[in-house]
């Protein structure tokens, strides 16, 4: 389901998935913030791995920013999704 997600996004379809999502119970950009909490936890910079720390989402309708600051050095993380065309 994730690999569909991220071909949806890639297409720029997401929003007409998320509808469809709605009352299945989580997002698609929910799903893939918990990714990120799951996968990404390991700060490039300084190596520090935080198993609890979550990533922020925020989107301005165009896109999707995925943000986090690393409790160890303060360094930032980002992932952008487009969300048009
Ligand atoms: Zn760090």
């Amino acid at each position: 389901m994730d690999e569909l997600i991220d071909i949806f996004i890639r297409m720029g379809v997401i929003s007409c998935y998320m509808k469809s999502r709605i009352n299945l119970g989580g997002t698609p950009f929910e799903r893939l913030r918990s990714r990120y909490e799951n996968t990404d936890t390991k700060c490039p910079d300084c190596g520090y791995v935080c198993d609890s720390c979550s990533w922020t989402s925020k989107s301005d309708g165009r896109r999707v920013v995925y943000h986090y600051v690393c409790p160890s050095c303060d360094a930032d993380r980002e992932h952008v999704f487009r969300l048009t065309k």
